[in-house]
This record gives structure tokens, sequence and C-alpha cells, in this order.
């Protein structure tokens, strides 16, 4: 019989997708869904592992929703993702009350197990990594159930092979696997035809995406050419992994959104080395200026992260110097956490707290202000928008999102219903998060053609 399943996701965005898919096939099995966790048969909680917070908060949560088991023994409490596959059966050590422990590639099993209930293990998380193909859930037509029926995740690869001394995720999520191309292309249309206008293509990596001789440019391209999508996006690029050949499909193919997320961890290359970045802030600026040159009105936005292990005043000073010389539009800022078994573990981790939260306080005070002066340059001129929603603090206004990827809240003229449409408007205010603009009423649109407006 049917279930209702209360699920909440902690961490990326490829756990929030992994989430969205495992509802997709809850649903396909009989089950239902749930915004309550007090009226669930089963609780699931995705966890992330990237920082020590994130696991705090997840395990938290956990406690707090074990009364709801206390009331109802039969009630599962259900843990999967990073956290998941890195505690294993520590875990139960700690909550010997969890029935269901799943790692990032046991996750789809979750139907599987529950339909099952006697052969369900307690605990299953991965040591050796299975293939897209071998798989069954990736060659079933699920498609992710999303907040917003116009946008969605699409995976096209899953863990990570760069091993930066301070991440855990290689460890927790295994070797990169790419999913085969046949398979992105098919899931985008599916996706199309169901009224999406937007796709955000996922990986750790995207830019080193490979698959029988296709690499994440040629897959751009056949995205581009054989789906119904109207705009394509895609994070996270590598640096060291960021070809001219796709700097070039994203300046020419006009789907493709221009913005590039592209993160930088930190100016000085000394602590560039420490963290096996693979690449110097004199390349990284050099990649910037190509990107700049080639690509018109392109954004870019970072990761960085303040306080690693041994990253001095002079360190600190030259990642400011990188974020003004760079302008990123936005910037994702986090002190260093520690993560057992990452080779940062094993570097004294020497720089106070309150000394990283200071230098976090600079870091995001410079962000702001730079971003508030990229947006200002954007006053008087006209952007498409893929409007997704109404404004939360104005329900007479929608908002939406710009191809580089700026929040836009949108003034129509009252009658107009553009919901999941691209529209033509003009900004005439910005703060340093979102612009503000009038719809113009000339032009909505329903396909994107060409980039700048000058109206
Ligand atoms: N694969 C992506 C990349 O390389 O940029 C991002 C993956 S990670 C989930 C997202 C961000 O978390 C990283 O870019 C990094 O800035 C941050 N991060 C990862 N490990 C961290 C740690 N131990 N402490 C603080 N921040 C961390
Ligand atoms: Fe972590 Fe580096 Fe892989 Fe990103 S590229 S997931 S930061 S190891």
């Amino acid at each position: 019989m049917g279930k209702k399943v209360y699920l909440q996701t902690f961490g990326c965005q490829m756990n929030v997708y992994d989430s969205e898919r495992l509802q997709g096939l809850l649903r396909s099995f009989g089950h239902g869904i749930t915004r309550n966790a007090k009226d669930a048969d089963i609780i699931v909680l995705n966890t992330c592992s990237v920082r020590e917070k994130a696991e705090r908060r997840a395990l938290g949560r956990l406690s707090d929703l074990y009364r709801y088991k206390q009331k109802n023994p039969h009630v599962m409490l259900v843990v999967t993702g990073c956290m998941a596959q890195r505690m294993g059966k520590e875990l139960l050590e700690v909550m010997p009350y969890l029935d269901l422990v799943l790692g990032p590639d046991q996750i789809f099993q979750l139907p599987t197990y529950l339909q099952n209930n006697k052969e369900c293990p307690q605990v299953a998380v991965c040591s050796s990594r299975e293939d897209f193909d071998s798989q069954k859930i990736w060659q079933q037509e699920i498609l992710p159930e999303r907040k917003t029926p116009f946008t969605s995740f699409v995976a096209i690869s899953r863990g990570c092979d760069n091993f930066c001394s301070y991440c855990v995720v290689p460890y927790v999520r295994g070797p990169e696997r790419h999913r085969p191309t046949h398979q992105i292309i098919r899931e985008i249309q599916l996706l199309a035809e169901s009224g999406c206008k937007e796709v955000t293509l996922i990986g750790q990596n995207v830019n080193s995406y490979k698959f029988k001789g296709k690499d994440f440019a040629d897959l751009l391209q056949m995205a581009s050419d054989q789906t119904n999508i109207d705009w394509i996006r895609f994070m996270t690029s590598y640096p060291k992994d960021l070809s001219e050949k796709l700097i070039d499909k994203i300046a020419t193919l006009p789907k493709v959104c221009e913005h590039i997320h592209l993160p930088l961890q930190s100016g000085s290359d000394r602590v560039l080395k420490e963290m096996n970045r693979g690449y110097t802030s004199q390349d990284y600026l050099k990649l910037v200026e190509r990107i700049k040159e080639r690509i018109e009105d392109v954004s870019l936005s970072t990761d960085i992260i303040v306080g690693f292990p041994t990253e001095t005043k002079q360190d600190f000073e030259k990642t400011l110097d990188m974020v003004r010389k760079v302008e990123f539009d936005s910037a994702f800022m986090f002190r260093y956490s520690e993560r057992e078994g990452t080779k940062a573990a094993s570097f004294v981790d020497d720089v106070p707290e309150e000394e990283k939260l200071g230098r976090l306080h600079i870091l995001i005070k410079l962000q702001k202000e730079i971003s508030k002066k990229k947006n200002l340059r954007l006053l008087g001129k006209t952007f498409q928008v893929l409007v997704d929603g109404k404004s939360r603090k104005d329900k007479d206004k929608w908002k939406g999102k710009t191809k580089s990827n700026k929040t836009v809240i949108v003034e129509g003229n009252g009658s107009e219903d553009v919901l999941g449409k691209i529209v033509f408007v003009k900004i005439n205010e910005a703060d340093s998060f979102t612009l503000f603009g009038t719809l113009q009423e000339q032009v909505l649109m329903k396909k994107s053609v060409n980039r700048n407006y000058d109206f």
C-alpha cells in the first residue's frame, strides 16, 4: 500500500536533484509526498557532508524528527546522501533508532527496500561505485519533481576525481562517472515537453564531461540542436578544464546562458597549491580575461574559502585583490571546515575561528559592494527574463532570472499573465542581490534569439 513520505534536503544542487528524482520515483511506486513530517509514514533526510555545520544541522533535525517515531513506532526514519555514506554504521551508534541509512548511490533503491521490507538492510552504503549504465533508475524516464515546473536540474555526471585537499566529496560521492549523452538529451527533451523552459546541467565538474568521444562543449551543442528547451545553464565549472572550445560554444549558442560559476577558492598561489587546485591566480585571471573578451554580457560567480590551514593575512589580502580584479557578480563564501579523511585534515588548522570569521566578514562586505556596483551598471538596459513565480514580498510583482543568472523583480501592467514565459524587462533599480524592472510589452518572447537589446 502507498505510504506518505516526508523528504527534507540539505546541501548542494546534486542533492536537490537526487531528492526531486526520488520523489518522482516514489510516486511511480504509488507512494505520496507530504510537506508535514507529522503526517508521514516515512521520513527521509537527504544529507550533506561538505562542511561540519551541514552535518550538525542534519543530526539536530534527526533528533527533532525522532519524536514522531516515538509517538508512532511504525514511522520509518531514513537517512540518505553524503553524511549517510561518510558515517555509515557510526550513525547507528549515535542514533540506533534509525531504520535505514543509504549512501548517494543507494538512494534510488529506497522504493524497492520499502516493497521488500524483510530484506531491507539497516545500512547500505557503497565502497565500489556503480556506473549510470548499471543503475536501472537512470534508464527509467522518471522526471525530477520540482518546486517550479519551468526550471530543472539535469545531472550529467556523478562523483569527482579532483581531490581538492579540503574536500570530502570524492570520498563520499566516489569517482567521476559520466551519464550517457542520449539519456541526458532525452531527459532535457521530456522536461521541455512537460513545460520546462530552462535546464541546469549539473556535476561537480561539468566541464570535464566525456562520453564516447563527446565532450561538454559537444553536449551543449547537442542539447541546443536536439531539444526544445529554451535556456541551458550549467554548473560547476572547474577552471583547469574550461577549454577554448567551450568558451566558444557559450559565446555562440543562443540557448546557452552567459553565466559561469567558476570557483576560485583562494587568491594566493601558495594556498591554491596546498588546496591541490591545479591552477595559479595568473592562470585564473587569464581565463577570466578570455571569457570576458569572448562572451558578451557574461556574469561570473565563484566559491571562496577563507581560513584554510596556514592562510596568512597576506594570503587573504591576495584573495581580496583577486576579488577586486575579477569583479565577480556574486560569490558563495565559506569559512574553512576541517573534514576527517581529507588531506587538509592532516594540516594544522592554525587560523583561529574568530580570525576566520573576521576574514569572512571583510570578504562578504567587499563582494557585496562589487555586486551592487555591477548591478547598477545594468540600469536602463533591457534583458530577457524567465518568470518563475510571484515576488515573495509583493504579490503584485513577478520574479524571475536573466540569462546571466540575476534575480529580477518585475512590475507588470497588472493584467498580463507572464508566469513561465520569457519576457523582456527594462531595469530601473538595483541592489547587491536583485534587479528591479518593468515589463516591456512590445516583446513577449517564446524563444530566445539574441542576447542584446537596445530599446
Ligand atoms: N565541485 C565544485 C567545485 O569544485 O567548485 C563545488 C563542490 S563543493 C560542494 C562547494 C563548495 O564548498 C566548494 O567550492 C568550496 O568552496 C566549499 N567547500 C568544500 N569543502 C569545504 C571545506 N572543507 N570547508 C569549507 N568550504 C568547503
Ligand atoms: Fe570538491 Fe574539488 Fe571535487 Fe569540487 S572539484 S567537489 S571542491 S574535490
